[in-house]
């Protein structure tokens, strides 16, 4: 039995409205993706409501409900309130949310991706390589959650690679070394520096991206070859990939 009131930090990942003046929210806690209601949370009395903004990193005291658990206090840790104002950042922590959202069940207990997720807020929040802060979030997570791409041996015959290997194959679940390169016919080819940078930000961590000077060729190498991975294992692309592309082709 679970107590009837507990405390657990959590990152609100989506929310949407409920009944008359409720808000049902989608959280991520280390205890895994939970949903739960703020009652009377849309009413301009309510002393919740300036608490669950969404990406809020907050501590949260939750009542168990029949159904839902219902949140009867919120202690903001972390607002990040920069990425609000930047529609990059803000685009790239909306997909942050839906991949996790995606890739995840309720209750399934992941303390590492949560924290994942936390630090990943934080680095789009102030990180002069956002972009690359979402590519190490994403290598990250998919090896949370056993879909880790092998980038250090062959994903066919285990062989450890060298610089020669060019070829990712989704379907494989990683780069292949020149001699299993013809196994795949959907391999996508890969040039040097996005095998380099791959590798790099899955071996690194996270504030290694605050040394990176990575041209821009590379980067949207590196981000077509994990988002056709990522395709591949959710079967669809995320919604917000199309947001992003087009916040991404804008000019400022
Ligand atoms: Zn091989």
């Amino acid at each position: 039995m679970r107590d009837r009131v507990y405390r657990t930090e959590a990152v609100i990942i989506r929310r949407s409205d409920f009944g008359e003046a409720d808000r049902l929210l989608t959280l991520i806690t280390p205890l895994g993706k939970r949903r739960v209601v703020a009652k009377g949370a849309r009413k301009t009395t309510s002393r919740l409501a300036g608490h669950i903004e969404l990406f809020t990193h907050a501590s949260l005291l939750l009542a168990v409900g029949r159904n839902l658990d219902i949140i009867t206090q919120s202690m903001i840790l972390h607002g990040f309130d920069q990425l609000r104002g930047d529609l990059r950042r803000i685009g790239a922590a909306y997909y942050a949310a839906e991949l996790i959202d995606r890739l995840t069940e309720e209750d399934d207990e992941n303390r590492p991706a949560f924290e994942l997720l936390v630090t990943t807020l934080a680095a789009l929040d102030i990180s002069r390589n956002p972009d690359l802060a979402l590519r190490f979030y994403e290598l990250h997570l998919l090896g949370y959650l056993g879909y880790r791409p092998q980038l250090y041996h062959c994903a066919v015959c285990q062989e450890a690679l060298t610089e020669e290997a060019n070829r990712f194959s989704p379907a494989g679940g990683g780069a292949l070394c020149p001699r299993c390169a013809s196994t795949d016919r959907a391999a996508i080819p890969m040039s040097l520096p996005a095998f380099k940078l791959l590798r790099f930000l899955q071996a690194q961590p996270l504030d290694a991206i605050e040394r990176l000077n990575i041209s821009p060729a590379v980067r949207a190498e590196a981000e077509q070859l994990l988002r056709v991975y990522i395709r591949r294992i959710l079967e669809r692309d995320l919604k917000s990939v199309a947001f992003l592309e087009e916040v991404n082709s804008l000019t400022f």
